[in-house]
């Protein structure tokens, strides 16, 4: 299964890094292991008048930076190490774009392919109750991740209303992010992501100058995340070559319209069977050749075995934790280069952060503002990388993991660990 040992992997990282700078080491303890780990199991009826029981998880890494804040993940291998795994990684990605926000992820274990809308509502309606004062607009915001969107967002914020006194009930918007803009979303939260990728993409080809133009990309899922960046990399006029995803992969060298097969998979599910190319097997996703390649959706994708197969420049990270610490081996071994998922993915938490503060200030802004705002703070991220790489010279991953251990380590010292 993709997902397992992802904690492992994220704690050898931090530990490297830890000991790379030297980090205090009473941070290092309490930064190994979340603060909170919330297990629920709730019944929901199902459509046919039977019961089934659910898991879900909300796991609380770290709330030193600010409220702690993370995805809800629906997905039949959710799973205690992976949500570990992903909130520690909130907790990196928030510290090293500077947002005072903290980390923590979320999950059910089930597939919501295989329920009915009216299912998915309960559950996702079960799920915020079950969780009750452990979430808040001020303590814990969840957000849209792998099988959740808006409309999932905007059952938790009404479940969680309905639940507070009349009087808090228009104080507690901010108690999701990515909903509908209708409903107090933001603007621009919907592409975040993916456009935030190809955001930092952007500021690598001017540091490597390279012409976009010119280049080649490959995309590993097809949904929220990739779909926009394919279609962000296509508007700087680089070819999509190959996507994979659950149903299949599909290869086009004379190049695959990223906007067509969006709507292709808006409608069917999946890429398989767009436009009569032929469904190939994973292993021809990661043996074509291309300049860029863009993994946006499990874990664990790219272990020694892919990383051989691949003949990619660079990496770039929508999806968390898409590469295996064997597979980065091999990739360096190759000269790739990885543009890391707490870089590479946080224009998606940026945006959530825009949607909050928005929300506690009444305030509306367009998507042209908040696109410029996501740009300024995610090439400062990359810039301040680019910097570390050279400062302890080590890749962009370690320098990602070592300016924010960094700002963490400086404001655990600032304020004591209590009591
Ligand atoms: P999504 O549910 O919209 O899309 C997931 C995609 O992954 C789908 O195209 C699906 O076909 C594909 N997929 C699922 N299982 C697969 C498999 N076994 N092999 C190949 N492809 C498979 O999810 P999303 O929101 O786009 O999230 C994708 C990744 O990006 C996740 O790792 C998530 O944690 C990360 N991420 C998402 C956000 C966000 O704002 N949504 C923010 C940061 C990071």
């Amino acid at each position: 299964m993709g997902n397992q040992r992802l904690f492992e992997y994220v704690l050898q990282n931090f530990n490297n890094v830890c000991d790379m700078m030297d980090l205090d080491s009473s941070v290092r303890t309490i930064l190994s292991q979340p603060k909170n780990e919330i297990i629920v199991h709730f019944p929901v009826q199902l459509d046919d008048g039977t019961y089934e029981l659910f898991k879900g998880y909300r796991i609380q890494h770290s709330n030193m930076l600010g409220p702690y804040k993370g995805g809800i993940r629906y997905h039949e291998d959710v799973r205690l190490d992976e949500v570990k795994a992903l909130a520690m990684l909130m907790t990196i990605k928030c510290s090293l774009v500077n947002l005072p926000l903290g980390g923590a992820k979320g999950g059910i274990k089930f597939s919501p392919r295989k329920y009915s809308e009216e299912e998915v509502d309960k559950v996702t309606r079960r799920f915020t109750a079950a969780l009750g004062n452990n979430i808040g607009p001020a303590h814990d915001i969840p957000a849209p991740d792998m099988g959740t969107n808006a409309q999932t967002m905007v059952k938790m914020m009404d479940t969680y209303m309905n639940m507070c006194n009349p009087d808090q009930k228009h104080n507690s918007r901010g108690i999701v992010t990515g909903k509908p803009v209708d409903c107090g979303g933001t603007e621009g939260r919907a592409s975040a992501t993916g456009t935030g990728v190809v955001m930092c993409i952007e500021e690598w080809a001017k540091h490597r100058r390279v012409d976009l133009s010119k280049t080649t990309y490959s995309i590993q899922g097809y949904g929220n995340v990739g779909s926009w960046a394919g279609v962000a990399l296509h508007n700087h006029g680089a070819k999509l070559v190959a996507v994979n995803d659950h149903t299949g992969t599909i290869v086009d060298e004379r190049g695959i319209d990223s906007h067509a097969l969006r709507d292709y998979v808006k409608e069917h599910g999946g890429v398989a069977g767009y436009r009569d190319l032929e469904t190939q097997d994973r292993n021809t996703f990661f043996s074509t050749k291309v300049d860029i390649m863009i993994p946006a959706a499990l874990e664990n994708q790219i272990t020694e075995i892919e990383a051989k197969l691949m003949d990619v420049r660079l990496v770039a990270e929508g999806a968390n934790g898409p590469t295996t610490p064997k597979g980065e081996k091999v990739l360096k071994k190759k000269d790739t280069e990885i543009l890391p998922d707490v870089l590479a993915n946080a224009g998606g938490v940026i945006v959530s952060y825009f949607e909050w503060v928005q929300n506690k200030r009444s305030e509306y802004w367009d998507e042209d503002e908040v696109n410029h705002k996501l740009k300024k703070k995610l090439s400062k991220a990359f810039w301040s990388c680019v910097e570390m790489t050279q400062d302890y010279d080590c890749d962009i991953r370690t320098a990602a993991y070592i300016g924010s251990l960094k700002r963490l380590e400086s404001s655990y010292k600032l304020r004591g660990i209590f009591p």
